[in-house]
């Protein structure tokens, strides 16, 4: 009989992170036929309320104890986590090998486990159960780290976060309450990191018409080889005499695949996916899957990738794809541009070391934040009363 769908959960220690989640749990068994592992960190002894807790988990949720990391109650959850990684690495082995999850859900403090889900390719997400509010602080505080040069709690005024009423900064948690502490920059890199879960893919296009000569397009596939990020990438056949070669002959009959490194699709057969020559663009930038598109910059094709807040990572060819590429990396700071050689080549390992910057999430990357604010400001200009739609119906209307 074929194995049933299996996901993985990992809740902070605590009750209070392991009663919310195992209720989502049950609710997804229920309605679901799903097979879910929930992997418990304990800091001491399990306490018998967690014991009943456990014990009364319908089959198909199966608890995995990792062991306690300390004797000491009183230990935070940072340290357990951060004490646990090497059982959780060894729990998420065995689990591989037996039935391959197909996700990995952690909830508000765990995205350390997120490293452990990408090096198996697993897609990850992370559980909220707290309020709205909180959850807006977590995706604002790295551009408040960034803005914000004293205490938040000396802050004069309350904070405006997305959606909610004003927060004076002294109502924060207390991890935020001194930026000097381990504690907040542990947060901080908590909030940095919701931003890499579940966007495992990166989609790769130049257009509907952009080409590379041989010697690029072998540097670009062992460059994506080299990241070891997921894939998905729309090869043309390479061209030397011109960077825009399959424009007006897209279905040009050479077979774009076989030009890539002898292996190559066979080696990356788990991470990626190349396809020859057309793929549907506007889809996959739309699927919540896609965290980055490696993109020519041809004009629809960036805002394509704003209006679904994608960042990027800019590759000009030709027209004025250079100067969108000055724009969206030096202008308005939503793309990486990898640096060219003396020969006009990006190698593999420039091109591998971008790719790994933006797709998980280097500490300090702002990209993604500022990218949200682009596809927010985007979906209200043409909003039925946003700018852009007020400014065409004028224009017709005169
Ligand atoms: N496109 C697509 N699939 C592909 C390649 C391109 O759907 O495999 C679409 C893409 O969504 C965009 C257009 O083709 O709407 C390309 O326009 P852009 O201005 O980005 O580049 P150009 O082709 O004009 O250089």
């Amino acid at each position: 009989m074929a194995e049933k769908p299996h996901i993985v959960m990992l809740p902070t220690p605590g009750m209070g992170h392991l009663i919310p989640l195992i209720g989502f749990a049950k609710d997804l068994v229920h309605s679901h036929d799903l097979a879910i592992t929930l992997i418990v960190l304990t800091i001491g002894p399990p306490t018998n309320a967690q014991k009943d807790l456990l014990h009364a988990l319908p089959g198909t949720i199966k608890p995995i104890l990792v062991p306690p990391v300390s004797s000491q109650p009183e230990m935070n959850a940072f340290v357990a986590i951060t004490r646990s990684m090497s059982s959780i690495r060894h729990v998420f082995k065995s689990l591989v090998d037996s039935n391959r999850p197909r996700a990995l859900v952690i909830d508000l403090l765990t995205t350390d486990v997120l490293d452990v889900a990408m090096e198996f390719n697993i897609p990850s997400y992370v559980y909220f159960p707290s309020s709205a509010l909180s959850l807006a602080l977590m995706f604002d505080l790295p551009t408040l780290d960034e803005t914000v040069s004293c205490e938040f709690k000396d802050l004069p005024e309350p904070m405006k976060l997305p959606g909610s009423v004003p927060v004076h900064g002294r109502d924060f948690p207390a991890e935020l309450q001194d930026r000097s502490k381990d504690e907040y920059k542990w947060l901080l890199n908590q909030a940095k990191r919701y931003r890499i879960a579940k966007a495992a893919v990166l989609f790769v296009s130049f257009g509907s018409g952009g080409t590379l000569s041989l010697e690029q397009l072998n540097e670009l596939a062992l460059g994506l080889e080299m990241s070891e990020q997921r894939f998905l990438w729309v090869v043309r056949p390479p061209n030397e005499m011109s960077a825009m070669g399959s424009y007006y002959d897209s279905q040009n009959n050479k077979e774009p695949l076989s030009f890539l490194p002898q292996g190559f699709l066979d080696r990356t057969e788990e991470k990626g996916l190349a396809v020859p020559s057309w793929a549907p663009q506007m889809e996959i930038l739309g699927h919540g899957s896609t965290g980055g598109f490696l993109t020519h910059c041809g004009w629809n094709s960036v805002l394509e990738s704003i209006a679904n807040g994608v960042p990027m990572i800019a590759w000009p060819l030709y027209a004025e794809q250079r100067m969108n590429a000055v724009l969206l990396t030096e202008g308005i700071n939503v793309a990486l541009r990898p640096t060219v050689n003396q020969k006009g080549v990006v190698e593999r390992e420039e091109i591998a070391k971008v790719i790994k910057c933006l797709m998980k999430g280097d500490q300090g990357l702002i990209i993604p934040e500022e990218m949200s604010k682009y596809k927010d400001a985007a979906a209200k200009a043409v909003s039925e009363s946003g700018s852009s739609t007020k400014a065409l119906s004028q224009l017709v209307v005169k």
